[in-house]
């Protein structure tokens, strides 16, 4: 299948999942974004400071960009001012920055929680166990200018469907419990971003609201 038939094929199955697509451009050519961007698409995600700058200077400016890898504290204050949504937020001191900083620009930033599912030992993300009190001190702390729109996570890299489709469960559950707890807004609280080109039928079945694919679509 063409690339193109791939994005119709993927988007309709989006359309009747009630997810968006969000197409990972990190490692393409900014021709071969720009044809996405050509067929209509708006949001796309790349997982580097540096590259969601540059792409950010060179493409057009209504794309939504979407941060969905680790953001250092000291970076925030570079993408504040036009970044659509961060997946990535693992830390109350990367809460405090980016409240802080959006606050300079008058901007309200949607965030979703970064949560470790996997099996591997990842670096970022918050252990499933620490998410509820982490929720409850942001509540507490009120953090004006950031929206808490959900949950991001990656299931461990591995052929094994049944334990790809048990991690992405336990990140649905935890996003249902969330969602039910006294500090998060059930109104805003909604998006539940996994999938990617390997899992995203997976994630999918398991209600992902919001599939990061890359490679599947740039071959
Ligand atoms: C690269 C990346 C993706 C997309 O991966 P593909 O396998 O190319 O679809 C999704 N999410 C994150 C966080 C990534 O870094």
């Amino acid at each position: 299948m063409s690339n193109q038939m791939f994005y119709k094929a993927l988007q309709s199955e989006c359309l009747t999942q009630k997810a968006n697509l969000i197409i990972v451009s990190k490692n393409q050519s900014l021709e071969a974004i720009k044809a996405y961007y050509d067929l209509g698409h708006r949001d796309f995600g790349e997982n580097r400071v540096q590259n969601l700058l540059e792409r950010k200077a060179a493409l057009p400016s209504d794309i939504k960009w979407h941060l969905i890898g680790h953001l250092q504290s000291n970076k925030v204050k570079s993408i504040v001012d036009f970044v659509h949504m961060i997946h990535t937020v693992d830390s109350m001191k990367l809460m405090e920055e980016i409240n802080k900083h959006a606050e300079k620009v008058d901007r309200i930033i949607p965030v979703l929680i970064q949560i470790k599912i996997a099996e591997e030992e990842s670096k970022y993300g918050l252990e499933p166990a620490e998410l509820s009190g982490f929720l409850s001190e942001a509540f507490k702390r009120n953090f004006p200018q950031i929206k808490i729109c959900g949950l991001m996570a990656m299931a461990t890299l591995t052929e094994d469907e049944s334990k790809i489709n048990e991690e992405f469960q336990t990140l649905r559950s935890l996003f249902q419990e969330s969602k039910d707890s006294a500090f998060v807004d059930p109104a805003i609280f909604t998006e539940i971003s996994m999938g990617m080109s390997s899992d995203y039928k997976i994630a999918l079945q398991n209600g992902s609201t919001m599939i990061r694919v890359g490679s599947l679509l740039f071959q």
